[in-house]
C-alpha cells in the first residue's frame, strides 16, 4: 500500500507528530515452520540437542527476568517456566522417538500448549502468545540463529520490525526506544495502539522497512510519515522545527478548529483508573467507556449494586462532563461469559456480538441499565448510554426505548456496522446521538477481521469506503441537528481527526495519549478547510490517496 520515494524516503502511516533521529536496531525476522520431513538421524543425539536448547534457552529467560523486573519480570519468569516444563520434555522426547527432528519436536509440542491456550479465550491469548516466543527461542538455539524477539541495547535506538506481536512489545525495554517502524500493520495494528498508548513515535506500514541496516541513522517524522534513511543535518532541524510548532497548544484548552468551531475531545476509557490521566491531558469527558472491560473475568452477570458504584466512581471523576457509556460489548475479541461468549461460532466477528448478543440475554441489559440509572441519578455528570453493533432502526428503537423505560436520559446507537451507516438518519429519528466505531466500520466495510494479522493492511480507516459511510452518518447528524461522535482509533490520527469533523463529527474521543496532539492539528484548519480536505480525501481510490489528497 505505501511505496518508497527516491532511496532515501520511505512513507507509511505515521502514529503522533513527532519526529525523531537515531540508529537502526532490527528486530530479527520470525522463524519459518520447522520441516515436517522424517528425521533419519540420530535420535539419542537428538534428544541430547533438545534438552540442551531448552535448558540454555530458560537459563537465558530467568537471566533476562532479573534484569528487566515489573510486569516484564513476571512474563519472562512465566516463559522460564515453561521452557523446564518437565512435560514439555516429555512431549519433545516422544516426538523425537517417533521420527522428529528437535526442531520440528520442539515446535509441535509447544504448538499444542498454545492451541489449548487459544481455546481457553482471547484472555488466554497473550499467554498463548508468550508460549509461541518460547517456541522461537528454542528453535533459534537449535540452528544458531539469531533469537528472534526484541533486540536489546544499552543506547537508544529505532526499532526497525516487520510487525511486533503482544508478547515483543512485553519484553521490549521502552525507554531506549526512540520510535517505532514496521513493515507491516496498520493504524489499528496493536504497534500503532501501543505507540499511541505509550506516546511514542511510530511509522508502520512501510514498504521498504525491510532495507534499513542495524545502525544505520534514519529521521522518522510520524507526522508526515515518512521515514528517512542517512539524514542531513538540515533536513532533521527541518523536520524538528515543524514537529514543535504542531504542538504548541496548552493541554487544557478545549478542541476547536482555527475559526472557533467547537469540537469537544472526549477520552476513550477501559477502566476508572485511567480517569486523572485523562482528565490532566484536557479531556473534556469521556466519549467511550468500554464496560466489558470491566468484567472479563466473571462467569456470572455483575449485580447490578457493585455495577452502580462503579459507574457511580467513573461519573463522580468527570462531574459536569459527559460521558458516554457503551453497554457490554461482548464477543469476538471481547468475551464474556455470562453472556455466552466463548461458545465456538465459525465466524465470531459476524456472530452474537454486541447488542445482539445483550438482547438475547435481555436480562442482563436490564440489569445494567438500571445500574447505569442509579449512578445518573447520584451524580451530576451528563451521562450517555449507547449500544454497540446496532445494525438498524428496529434495534436502535428497542435499545432507546428499553433505556428511557429504565430512567435514562440520552441514549444512542454506535455506527460501527454498515448497514447502520446506511441507515444512519433513520437511526437518528430515535436517537439522541450516535457515534461512530471506525475499528469495526472499518473490518466490516471491507469484509477483513480485524483480529487478523496478515489483513491488517485493509484495516486502514482512511479507505475512502469507509470516509463515505462517516459522511452519510455525517450529513444524517447534520440534518437532524444531533450529535455524531467518534470514538475509534480513526479519530487519534490528528490529521484524520480534521477530515472526520469535515465529514460531519462534532466530537472525537481517543486514547487520552492521542488529546494532545489532535487537539493541536485541529487548531491548523478552519471548519471549510476540513471539509475540502475531507472533499479531496473522498474522492481518492485507496487509503493511501486519500491521506495524501487530504495532506495536500
Ligand atoms: C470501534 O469499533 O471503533 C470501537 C470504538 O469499539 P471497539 O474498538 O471496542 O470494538
Ligand atoms: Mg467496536
Amino acid at each position: 500500500m505505501h511505496e518508497a520515494v527516491g532511496q532515501r524516503t520511505f512513507i507509511g502511516t505515521g502514529v503522533g507528530r513527532g519526529v525523531v533521529a537515531g540508529p537502526v536496531l532490527r528486530m530479527p525476522d520470525h522463524l519459518p515452520e520447522p520441516s515436517e520431513e522424517p528425521f533419519t538421524g540420530d535420535p539419542v543425539r537428538e534428544q541430547e540437542r533438545a534438552a540442551a536448547a531448552l535448558a540454555a534457552t530458560r537459563a537465558e529467560l530467568e537471566a533476562r527476568a532479573k534484569r528487566a523486573g515489573g510486569h516484564a519480570q513476571d512474563v519472562l519468569e512465566a516463559q522460564a517456566m515453561m521452557a523446564e516444563d518437565p512435560a514439555l520434555a516429555e512431549d519433545v522426547a516422544a516426538r523425537i522417538a517417533a521420527g522428529r527432528s528437535a526442531e520440528r519436536a520442539v515446535f509441535e509440542a509447544l504448538a499444542t500448549v498454545q492451541q489449548m491456550l487459544f481455546n481457553l479465550g482471547e484472555a488466554m491469548a497473550a499467554r498463548a502468545a508468550d508460549v509461541g516466543d518460547v517456541s522461537q527461542r528454542v528453535i533459534a538455539r537449535l540452528l544458531g540463529r539469531p533469537t528472534p524477539g526484541p533486540p536489546e541495547s544499552d543506547e537508544p535506538f529505532v526499532l526497525v520490525a516487520a510487525d511486533l506481536a503482544p508478547a515483543d512489545t512485553v519484553l521490549l525495554d521502552l525507554s531506549m526506544v526512540l520510535a517505532l517502524v514496521t513493515s507491516g500493520g496498520s493504524a489499528t495494528s496493536h504497534t500503532a495502539i501501543l505507540a499511541r498508548e505509550k506516546s511514542l513515535i511510530a511509522v508502520v506500514g512501510v514498504t521498504g522497512a525491510e532495507t534499513f541496516e542495524d545502525g544505520e541513522i534514519v529521521l522518522v517524522d510520524a507526522g508526515a510519515g515518512v521515514v528517512t534513511g542517512s539524514p542531513t543535518k538540515r533536513e532533521v532541524r527541518t523536520a524538528r522545527s515543524t514537529a514543535a510548532a504542531r504542538v504548541r497548544v496548552s493541554p487544557r484548552s478545549p478542541g476547536e478548529l482555527a475559526d472557533g468551531t467547537p469540537v469537544p475531545l472526549l477520552a476513550n476509557l477501559g477502566s476508572i483508573d485511567g480517569a486523572a490521566a485523562a482528565l490532566a491531558l484536557g479531556a473534556e469527558g469521556v466519549g467511550l467507556f468500554r464496560t466489558e472491560l470491566l468484567f472479563l473475568d466473571r462467569r456470572d452477570p455483575p449485580p447490578v449494586a457493585e455495577q452502580a458504584e462503579r459507574y457511580g466512581a467513573l461519573l463522580a471523576a468527570f462531574s459536569g462532563k459527559r460521558v458516554v457509556v457503551r453497554v457490554f460489548d461482548a464477543g469476538a475479541d471481547k468475551p464474556l461469559a455470562f453472556l455466552g461468549s466463548g461458545t465456538a461460532e465459525p465466524n465470531p466477528a459476524l456472530g452474537v456480538r454486541g447488542l445482539r448478543a445483550l438482547r438475547a440475554r435481555e436480562a442482563v441489559l436490564r440489569d445494567q441499565l438500571t445500574a447505569l440509572a442509579l449512578a445518573q441519578d447520584a451524580n451530576d455528570a451528563e451521562l450517555w448510554v449507547m449500544a454497540p453493533m446496532v445494525a438498524d432502526l428496529a434495534e436502535t428503537a428497542a435499545f432507546v426505548t428499553l433505556a428511557k423505560e429504565l430512567g435514562l436520559r440520552t441514549a444512542g446507537a454506535m455506527i460501527e456496522v454498515p448497514s447502520s451507516a446506511l441507515l444512519a438518519a433513520q437511526i437518528l429519528g430515535v436517537a439522541d446521538f450516535v457515534s461512530i466505531g471506525t475499528n469495526d466500520l472499518t473490518q466490516y466495510t471491507l469484509a477483513a477481521d480485524r483480529l487478523l494479522g496478515p489483513l491488517a493492511a485493509y484495516q486502514d480507516p482512511w479507505h475512502p469506503a469507509v470516509l463515505r459511510l462517516v459522511k452519510l452518518v455525517g450529513d444524517a447528524g447534520l440534518a437532524s441537528g444531533r450529535s455524531v461522535g467518534v470514538c475509534g482509533e480513526a479519530a487519534a490520527d490528528p490529521l484524520l481527526a480534521v477530515v472526520l469533523v469535515g465529514l460531519g463529527a462534532t466530537s472525537l474521543s481517543v486514547t487520552p495519549a492521542a488529546l494532545g496532539e489532535v487537539r493541536s492539528e485541529l487548531r491548523r484548519y478552519t471548519l471549510e478547510a476540513a471539509r475540502a480536505m475531507a472533499m479531496d480525501a473522498l474522492g481518492a481510490a485507496s487509503a493511501a490517496d486519500a491521506r495524501s489528497a487530504a495532506q495536500q
